[in-house]
């Protein structure tokens, strides 16, 4: 059974169909992609799979569940974290206080948080801060973790925001544009470091507007133009699909 099924899944604002009975499976531990030009549906597809939005048709499952119609936060403890195209952050603060933060909130978010069970806080504490510790260094970001935010680089930035988002321990981490805004130097380290995410396990659905960023990490890739799916496939099969390279060479 696939982690993430979409079906049928419809979004129209007014008289515009931004997502158009798009279909598709991810697999559990896979990296897969969502493709396509300005426009196409990515972000509002994005939405309706963290629940941001409710489809106007089809739905989205999780793990066997129906994710549609239930609250974002609902969706977020079930295991679908996603990133914000502008990232969250506390600027005033560092890179460590800002996930052991988000470890917080997690364990305040209800009954289902992350420590279960009769730990002192003082014990919870101490676990929240190992743990905020090892994310960072695995993210690559151990050697800036006393920095403020404010001071990072924006690859540093951004990948402090995938930091932050994994503190709430997701089992399908959605990833908006994460290469966006990057350089070349950048960009493979995040690339290594959302290869590193998925070797832990988790499942990784990123939206990109870079095609060749996508191409290196991508077990599966779907590609989206006006709101429909025009193709997918593995890399090697989407690199040479036709309605592909139209689709980009028409923009
Ligand atoms: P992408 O992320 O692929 O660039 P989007 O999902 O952001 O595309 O947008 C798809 C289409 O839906 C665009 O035409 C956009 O203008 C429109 N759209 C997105 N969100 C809204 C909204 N809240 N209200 C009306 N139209 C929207
Ligand atoms: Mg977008």
């Amino acid at each position: 059974m696939s982690l993430l099924t979409v079906e049928g899944l419809t979004k129209k604002f007014g008289g515009l169909t931004a997502v158009n009975d798009v279909s598709f499976a991810v697999d559990e531990g896979r990296i897969c992609s969502v493709i396509g030009p300005n426009g196409a549906g990515k972000s509002t597809l994005f939405k309706l799979i963290s629940s941001f939005l409710s489809p106007s048709a089809g739905r989205v499952m999780f793990d066997g569940k129906k994710v549609s119609g239930l609250k974002p936060h609902i969706v977020a403890r079930m295991g679908i974290v996603r990133t914000f195209q502008e990232t969250t952050v506390f600027k005033e603060m560092t890179a460590f206080e800002n996930v052991v933060i988000a470890h917080q909130l997690g364990l305040n978010a209800g009954p289902f948080g992350i420590f279960l069970g009769t730990r002192t806080a003082h014990e919870d504490g101490l676990r929240i801060r190992d743990s905020a510790a090892e994310i960072l260094d695995y993210l690559g970001l151990g050697r800036v973790k006393d920095e403020l935010a404010v001071n990072l680089p924006h690859g540093y930035l951004r990948a402090l925001g995938i930091a932050i988002a994994m503190a709430a321990r997701p089992r399908l981490l959605l990833l908006d544009e994460p290469f966006a805004g990057m350089n070349p130097e950048e960009t493979d380290r995040a690339v290594e470091m959302v290869d590193g995410i998925r070797k832990r396990g988790i499942t990784v659905l990123l939206v990109e507007h870079d095609m060749r960023a996508v191409m290196r990490i991508s077990d599966w890739i779907v590609v989206l133009n006006f709101g429909s799916k025009i193709a997918e496939g593995d890399p090697e099969s989407i690199r040479a699909d036709d309605a592909v390279i139209a689709a980009y060479l028409g923009e």
